[in-house]
């Protein structure tokens, strides 16, 4: 797709050996619009679903621009802040400015609710270069004039959209108003909606838009499947899907945080370990679930589309759609739960007849035939034609599965049933 390396961009010698040690040698399609406009001072507004490399893409460049700065940072100050939905997400991207920053000096802070702030705020006492932060406590912070924010010169909103669904335009907007006049700005959101593109506009000056174009997306490495089945049948079939020896860590999506805890009931009762999380679940039960998960002593999370965008678990080998989302993006959002960090990963949607619509809407945004159409005619369909599934090694995959003979039922399969 594109020749370009990342010695092209001629990033900072600490820099470029990072990169040389994390083994990127390619940019990513993001990476490869965003990261130039970046270094020359311009804005960016980046439309990417989860897995594109959004990280490196904005950290690269602020980080070179960093290393270039004379001094430190004063006191109780940010050089640049990048604000995350979530804690877990928080976390990564600290983890990646770390890791890219080398053997540079660029000091680097945490930003996080439910966790002690002493250490946070001796931190910014001393002025740090890189600040990431989720939007509520940082505000605690500043208000109880631990930071101020008019030094900082590079900001990112990261999973825009994200970070408008749960509720924080306002926090957003009052953190916006208290940085630097001129200063470099970058958005990222996987989806475009009025609201995000409101804050955009008030948010960017003149910005570069990058975008990956929806096929590339939806990360290779993610083999997706949809089966047609009745709706009677999915608990049995999951039970099915949850037993099989290749699932590690699995998250199944239900619509309803009924029908997240009906799932994960059954589940139970069928003999498997799961809990559920929603919103209706008190923190600490959400945080119990979501580290019995983590853990591994309970390999399966029943979670609602809300509930699931607190969650950043390494290593979730399966994503079940044991409901359609009602929203097609959430789909995109769902399977990138799996397939992180280059691991591969399953994605499995049980679609009813009634559901069949929306799988269609899912499909639309894809650019994937997921579910096989028309005449319900199953045997005589090719098996196995899978899509994403990291091109060059066909067949991979089914092992960790779990279902060894069949890829895809047919609809006369999910009938028979
Ligand atoms: P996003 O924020 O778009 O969901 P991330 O920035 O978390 O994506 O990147 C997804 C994974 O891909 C991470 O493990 C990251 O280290 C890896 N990655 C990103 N860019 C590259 C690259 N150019 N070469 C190799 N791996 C990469
Ligand atoms: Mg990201």
């Amino acid at each position: 797709m594109t020749d370009l390396t990342f010695a092209d961009f001629g990033l900072a010698q600490p820099i470029a050996e990072a990169l040389a040690r994390a083994k990127f040698e390619k940019p990513t399609a993001i990476q490869a619009q965003a990261i130039k406009p970046q270094l020359e001072g311009r804005d960016i507004l980046g439309l990417a679903q989860t897995g594109t490399g959004k990280t490196a893409a904005f950290a690269l460049p602020i980080l070179h621009h960093i290393l270039a700065m004379p001094g430190r940072a004063a006191p109780g100050t940010a050089r640049a802040l990048i604000l995350a939905p979530t804690r877990e997400l928080a976390v990564q991207i600290l983890d990646e400015f770390r890791r890219f920053a080398g053997g540079a000096r660029v000091s680097t802070c945490l930003v996080l609710g439910g966790v002690s702030r002493n250490v946070q705020i001796r931190n910014l006492g001393r002025g740090v270069d890189v600040l990431v932060a989720t939007p509520g406590r940082l505000l605690d912070l500043v208000d109880d004039r631990k930071v101020r924010l008019d030094e900082v010169r590079f900001v990112v909103l990261d999973e825009a959209d994200r970070m408008l669904d749960m509720g924080f335009v306002q926090p957003v907007r009052r953190i916006v108003s208290m940085l630097h006049p001129r200063r470099q700005s970058a958005m990222f959101s996987a989806t475009m909606p009025s609201e995000v593109s409101g804050l955009a506009g008030s948010f960017l000056n003149n910005p570069v838009r990058v975008e990956v174009a929806p096929q590339s997306t939806v990360v290779t490495k993610i083999e997706q499947t949809a089966e047609l089945l009745d709706g009677t049948a999915k608990r049995a079939r999951l039970a099915e899907l949850m037993g099989g020896t290749g699932v590690e860590r699995a998250i199944v999506f239900a619509r309803t945080k009924r029908g997240a805890d009906r799932v994960a009931q059954n589940l139970e009762k069928d003999g498997i370990k799961a809990e559920a999380i929603h919103g209706n679940k008190a923190q600490n039960a959400r945080q119990r679930a979501l580290n019995n998960f983590r853990h591994g002593t309970v390999k399966v999370l029943v979670a609602t589309d809300i509930a699931a965008r607190g969650i950043d678990v390494p290593g979730i080998t399966h994503v079940i759609n044991y409901d359609l989302p009602d929203e097609p993006e959430n789909y995109v959002h769902r399977i990138g739960r799996t397939a992180r960090n280059g691991a591969d990963g399953i994605a499995i949607t049980l679609c009813a007849p009634d559901e069949v619509k929306k799988m269609r809407a899912v499909e639309k945004i894809t650019g994937e035939r997921l579910l096989a159409g028309g005449i319900p005619d199953g045997e005589s369909k090719p098996r196995g034609n899978r899509r994403g599934g990291g091109g060059g090694k066909p067949g991979g995959g089914a092992a960790k599965q779990g279902r060894p003979n069949r890829r895809r039922r047919g609809p006369s399969r999910a009938n028979a049933a």
